[in-house]
């Protein structure tokens, strides 16, 4: 297609999208679709017009009660899913990444409605990295093995892989379809059952999601899915006694409040994707190029909103003028606006935030690239810019209140100060480093706390790679074999071997 005829072919998709939204707008609880026990609706909020797609049914306590009912009954000992061969669980994993992959267009369609992100991403990152992790965790499903244990005695000991039992799930606005899927492949591929929580700004492709897990047969009361707002559906999962396990992906702040809940409930257990503010360090042998592509790449995917964005990026002093001004001339070329027009690189944001912030929290630096609505309506904000950035601002230190297009660039000296200083922040989720120097690149990757490390690239993920945070940036790893670590019970099992003639 050339890009006209595709632009067309998507205009229609999306009148249909807009007529089929209203078919998953409730609660998915034991394969049904039930309105909120309240009977309250909230809307959800086109980021590009700030219209109102939607309403959308608001869980509260009491469908969380439903849901956590459901999800218990669901792994009862002789239900169908406790009874289901682990290579079958595996196989209707994989049968709803055909699905996802079947709708693909129209989910992609449904995301950039709700999330804002260009339809161009949703389609080729998004989509296919959900497919790809569902894929990944279903090949799991029967491969996730205990051990035998030489322990001392006549006795055969051994390891079982289990089930947690009922995990709450709540995820955040920024990535809705894959955070989903994040949660979903490895809790399933290890015999969970599901009570998930979807962002109230973005629940729409989460719904959609849940009818597919319906289509390809998961048993009534494995999956449960309540769009809902957080004080309320969310903090219900995070402190109901029933609940096994709670893996939760957001705000730091919130994290706080999600391990409050379990200390003070049944001490369920908690891992947590939080925020960062990860350092993009280019040294300056760097190639300046391929640094400034990677570093604008780093900040502003995703509209500036991603948890490891690169959000302090620490440039030797040496190259510091020229890599600033190649960042401005980088950042004004970008192409704000329409998110269903494919030359778009960013769209609206979520939410009708960051802007406000930026004026208070920045005084000392340098704001270079402009900081403006890019439309007349919706939530757009131009590419931003600050130099002369402190250790100590606030836009370099909190990720809170900006989380949005607005870049902020640090110099440094030496190896050892940028090290203790990209260092030193409550964060540790990822960082980056930009050398043709190996040996450089290994010192710093090795000094740097920090979840993930990329050098010489940024924002590369795979299913079979860990992620997760040090410090305030979370409590375990998503992803790769590591990721099944948080969704089982180790059992040890011990028997006794009676011996020969004795
Ligand atoms: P948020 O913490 O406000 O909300 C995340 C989810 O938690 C939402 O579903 C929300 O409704 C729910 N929630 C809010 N208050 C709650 C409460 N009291 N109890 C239970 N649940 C509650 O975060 P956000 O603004 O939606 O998302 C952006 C944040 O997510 C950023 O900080 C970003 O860094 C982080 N994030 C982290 C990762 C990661 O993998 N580390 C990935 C994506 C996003």
């Amino acid at each position: 297609y050339s890009h006209d005829i595709l632009y067309h072919v998507i205009l229609i998709h999306i009148q249909i999208t807009r007529q089929c939204v209203s078919f998953f707008l409730q609660i998915f609880i034991n394969n049904e679709w039930h309105d909120a026990v309240s009977k309250k609706t909230f809307p959800t909020i086109n980021p590009a017009t700030a219209e109102v797609i939607c309403q959308v049914a608001e869980g509260e306590k009491a469908d969380v009660e439903k849901a956590v009912k459901a999800a218990k009954d669901a792994f009862k000992l002789g239900s169908p899913w406790r009874r289901m061969d682990a290579s079958h669980r595996g196989l209707l994993l994989s049968r709803l990444a055909d699905c996802i992959e079947r709708d693909a267009a129209y989910l992609a369609e449904l995301e950039t409605l709700d999330n804002g992100k260009p339809y161009a991403v949703s389609y080729t990152v998004d989509v296919p990295m959900v497919v790809k992790c569902l894929r990944y965790y279903a090949g799991w499903a029967d491969k996730w093995e205990g051990k035998t244990i030489p322990i001392d005695g006549d006795y055969f000991c051994y390891t079982r892989h289990e089930l947690i039992g009922v995990c709450g799930q709540i995820i955040p606005w920024n990535f809705p379809l894959l955070m989903q899927a994040w949660k979903l492949g490895p809790a399933l591929a290890t015999g969970n059952t599901v009570v998930m929580k979807v962002a109230e700004q973005t629940p729409l492709t989460a719904l959609y999601v849940a009818s597919l897990i319906k289509e390809v047969g998961f048993p009534a009361g494995v999956v449960n899915i309540i769009p809902g707002m957080g004080p309320t559906a969310g903090a219900a999962i995070a402190s109901h006694m029933d609940v096994d396990k709670v893996a939760f992906t957001g705000s730091t702040e919130v994290g706080h409040l999600i391990l409050k809940a379990s200390s003070s409930s049944n001490l369920k257990k908690v891992t947590l994707e939080l925020g960062g503010k990860s350092p993009n360090i280019i040294l300056s042998d760097a190639n300046m190029a391929e640094a400034v592509e990677q570093s604008h790449f780093a900040l502003f995917f995703n509209q500036g909103q991603c948890c490891c964005a690169g959000s302090r990026t620490y440039v030797q002093e040496s190259i510091y003028d020229e890599f600033v001004e190649r960042s401005v001339e980088r950042a004004k070329k970008r192409t704000v606006g329409d998110p269903f027009d494919l030359n778009t690189e960013q769209g609206p944001q979520v939410q009708n935030s960051s802007r406000r912030f930026l004026a208070t929290s920045a005084a000392g630096s340098v704001m270079v690239l402009s900081s403006c609505a890019a439309a007349d309506r919706g939530y757009f904000i131009q590419p931003t810019i600050f130099r002369d950035v402190k250790d100590d601002m606030t836009i370099a230190r909190e990720e809170g209140g900006i989380f949005g297009p607005v870049m902020q660039i640090l110099k440094f000296k030496s190896l050892d100060e940028v090290i203790e200083r990209a260092n030193d922040s409550k964060y540790g989720l990822a960082a980056a480093v930009f050398t043709q120097n190996i040996d450089k690149a290994h010192y710093i990757s090795n000094g740097l706390r920090a979840g993930t490390v990329w050098i010489n690239c940024y924002d590369v993920f795979g299913a079979q790679a860990p992620f997760g945070g040090y410090k305030a940036s979370g409590i375990g790893r998503e992803l790769g074999e590591y990721g099944l670590d948080n969704y089982t019970e180790v059992k040890t099992v011990t028997i006794k071997v009676p011996q020969k003639n004795s």
